[in-house]
């Protein structure tokens, strides 16, 4: 079987890699001529973890290119792994999965299904088969899959090989066998419906975790009010099999590139159909308070933040991804700065990406240690390992006032008595 794959993003790469490894040969198509020059030297252009080994370790299987006519042609099947940003309005932008679904059209010389992996609004797998077929070029039958993804950045790839389900929305049989075929060797129950519902699938998956996230921060919110604990809150909800232990962290809020989206997405599209989803809706506005949580809380301490020296712990949405898609930082660092505060920040992968996006402003810092140097007060926006691991006693060693507003609960707060900081976290007692 050939298999193609349009977009090499989070999805599109590791699904091809995925399939790579799964003794699949598979064509990576891209736009971005940098990204494909990348990957053919064997560098991933995404920092995933084991992306770029997983990549090398099947190189034979794999290539990587810009031209989509050649890897379409005569595949057997296209999968389209293009990104589905946030329009102004909240619905999907669909000018990239259409604008693959044209080049398809022009370029198949042979039957093929087109396998529809990025997030689209329900409906949308039905236009992308018209799209399609009123352009083709030769005579050919083509057949359109829904297969929503459901990885996490972050352990996308153990994500993919070990993936949780796999979901199939066909119209026909032919696509659903073709599909059963190309993941046979992936251990995972497979779930075939209509595409509608695949489509929905995903949506109310990726909305209902939303949901639960903006339901443990209010929770926690409430906690710090009245003086409950939300670590010890969420442990006991967690032991209830209905509840699950899982996405029960309390923080700052839902960031990356597809919770935010999806939730204005699918609110959009019940809006659009006069039905008001009010749950989705309190998971959004929830969320959009929560970001803001640290600042708000930065001023128990001081005023203004102007003059300040700010130490920014983390830039990315959520640790092991390079992704700054959607990042809690994103709205915050800008008004530290135009509060007039010097902020210095670190990320042990995220800086890069921060930087193109404010070059100036911020000054950037090759360590935990170095960028609390002299701080008047520090933020944690991003749980990595290292700053869990940080040593807490180095916090009053390095910084001029040790004042630790923490928004990923990193630390117990047995630890944290022992050090002598101001610790004010996420629904849990303030240590002064
Ligand atoms: P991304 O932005 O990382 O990657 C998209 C890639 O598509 C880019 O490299 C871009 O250059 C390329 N592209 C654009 N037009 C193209 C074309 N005509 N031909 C070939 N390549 C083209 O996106 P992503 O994060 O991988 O997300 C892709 C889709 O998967 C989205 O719909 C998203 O909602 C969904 N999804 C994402 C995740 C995630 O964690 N990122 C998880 C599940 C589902």
């Amino acid at each position: 079987m050939k298999i193609s794959v349009a977009g090499t993003g989070y999805v599109g790469l590791v699904t091809g890699v995925c399939l790579a490894e799964y003794g699949h040969t598979v064509t990576c198509v891209d736009i971005d001529e940098r990204k494909v020059a990348l990957m053919e030297s064997g560098i991933s252009p995404i920092y995933e973890p084991g992306l770029e080994e997983l990549m090398n370790k099947n190189m034979e299987r794999l290539h990587f290119t810009t031209d989509y006519g050649r890897a379409y042609e005569d595949a057997d099947v296209i999968f389209i792994g293009v990104g589905t940003p946030e329009k102004q309005d909240g619905s999907a932008n669909l000018t990239y999965v259409y604008g693959v679904a044209e080049e398809i059209a022009a370029s198949i010389k042979k039957d093929c299904v087109v396998v529809v992996k990025s997030t689209v609004p329900i409906g949308t797998n039905d236009k992308i088969e018209e799209v399609i077929k009123s352009n083709l070029q030769h005579d050919v039958n083509v057949y359109v899959a829904s297969n929503p993804e459901f990885l996490s950045q972050g352990s996308a790839v153990k994500d993919t090989l070990n993936t949780s389900r796999i979901v199939i929305g066909v119209e026909e049989e032919f696509a659903g066998s073709v599909l059963q075929e190309v993941y046979k060797d992936f251990n995972a129950p497979i779930v075939v419906t209509n595409r509608k519902s695949a489509e929905m699938i995903k949506y109310a998956s990726n909305d209902f975790l939303a949901l639960k996230i903006s339901f443990i921060n209010e929770i926690a919110n409430l906690c710090e009010i009245i003086g409950a604990d939300i670590e010890d809150v969420a442990h006991g909800m967690g032991f209830d099999k209905r509840i699950g232990d899982k996405f029960l962290n309390a923080g700052i809020g839902y960031g990356g590139s597809c919770f935010p989206k999806d939730t204005k997405a699918l609110h959009w599209l019940a809006n659009f159909h006069d039905y008001e989803l009010k749950t989705v809706k309190a998971a959004i506005d929830v969320n959009e308070n929560q970001k803001l949580k640290l600042i708000k809380k930065s001023r128990k301490y001081y005023e203004s933040l102007k003059g300040l020296n700010i130490a920014v712990l983390g830039l990315t949405f959520k640790p092991g991804t390079d992704d700054l898609r959607e990042a809690p930082t994103l709205v915050n660092i800008p008004l530290m700065v135009e509060d007039g505060a010097n902020v210095r920040a670190w990320d042990p992968v995220g800086i890069e990406n921060f930087k193109k996006l404010h070059p100036k402003s911020v000054t950037y810092c090759a360590s935990i240690e170095e960028t609390l140097q002299n701080a008047d007060i520090c933020f944690i926006f991003t749980e990595w390992d290292e700053v869990k691991a940080f040593d807490l006693n180095k916090y009053s060693e390095l910084m001029k006032h040790p004042i630790v507003i923490d928004g990923r609960n990193c630390y117990q707060l047995s630890d944290v008595k022992k050090a002598k900081i101001v610790y004010d976290s996420i629904g849990r007692e303030t240590i002064q």
